[in-house]
């Protein structure tokens, strides 16, 4: 039993420290963020400047119900607002973070997200460029927090909370870039970047907690709400103008918080930081990885780090 704790330590303590303990983490932090803004501006010098479109305010439903222009778009952003309030609430339980900086992170998210509710209601009463910046810049808030949080989780605490300002600022910043220079490749690059940086990390890095899944579950709900949003109009049409595709956006995106909610809620650390695609690895060749239990041996399970380990090496 001993020497499986002790293998079991051995484990963690190299997945955990696989991103480049040799590097030095302070070196480590400093080239990840200079090739970051490296690649920024390259990016922002070899591709073309994206204004902001027009037709963009020329949405599918624009009835009227209750003397609410716009009425479905709007109403649509409500679920916002009692998600945000929840997260809140869970934020004031200590029970659910085990770091302080997690619960900044997360706080700073649901605040978003809340927010999100009277800025793009706001926005949707009468669409117009003005109105779009108090859209963007709630869920800007809550895409740099959440991109924060991932950090926390997934490499270290400090990098992390120290993360959320500048991630904040740069969310800001991108929304800011675009209403005065009308470009809109910084704020298409705060969106992008945690879509994928987010699903990504959530199958390649070792997780600190349990329903990593939960994670891929809502970033396939913002892909969902992106579809629903390109396809605004076709939907009206479809559903024979019943509802119109933003206003599903509005509901899919919504989604998002409340799965990561109910991973807050459900998880608990992991015992081992074991990555969801290492796990994916044992699968594919026929056993299944459970854990460090002392349960029944049935055959074909991977109790054993030492025989998890030989078996992600051969
Ligand atoms: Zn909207």
């Amino acid at each position: 039993m001993q020497e499986r704790r002790e293998a079991i330590k051995k484990l963690g303590s190299k997945e955990a420290g696989s991103i480049g303990m040799a590097m030095g983490i302070r070196k480590r932090r400093a080239l990840i963020w200079a090739a970051a803004l490296l690649l920024f501006f390259l990016l922002m010098l070899i591709t073309p400047r994206i204004p902001q479109d027009e037709s963009y305010h020329d949405f599918a439903d624009q009835r009227q119900f209750f003397g609410i222009p716009n009425a479905l778009d709007v109403i649509s952003n409500f679920p916002f607002l009692v998600i945000g309030i929840i997260g809140l609430v869970l934020c004031l339980k200590k029970k659910y973070f085990s770091l302080r900086g997690e619960v900044w992170g997360w706080a700073f998210f649901f605040i978003g997200i809340a927010a999100t509710a009277f800025g793009s209601s706001y926005y949707h009463l009468h669409p117009t460029d003005a109105r779009l910046v108090w859209d963007r810049l709630p869920m800007t808030v809550a895409f740099a927090s959440i991109m924060a949080v991932f950090i926390i989780e997934r490499f270290d605490e400090w990098t992390g909370t120290v993360s959320i300002l500048p991630l904040l600022a740069a969310g800001v910043i991108s929304v800011a870039y675009w209403r005065y220079a009308d470009d809109l490749r910084p704020y298409a690059l705060v969106q992008f970047v945690p879509c994928i940086a987010i699903p990504a990390m959530a199958i390649v890095l070792p997780p600190k907690y349990t329903h990593s899944s939960f994670w891929l579950w809502a970033a396939g709900c913002y892909l969902l709400a992106k579809v629903m949003e390109a396809l605004d109009k076709q939907i009206f049409t479809w559903t024979g103008q019943v509802v119109s595709g933003h206003t599903l956006k509005h509901l899919s995106a919504a989604m998002v918080p409340v799965f990561t909610m109910i991973m807050v809620v459900r998880r608990s650390e992991a015992l081992e930081r074991v990555s969801m695609l290492q796990r994916f690895k044992v699968h594919m060749k026929g056993a299944t990885y459970e854990g460090p239990s002392d349960l029944v041996e049935p055959k074909q399970r991977v109790h054993e780090v030492e025989e998890f380990e030989s078996l992600l090496q051969t």
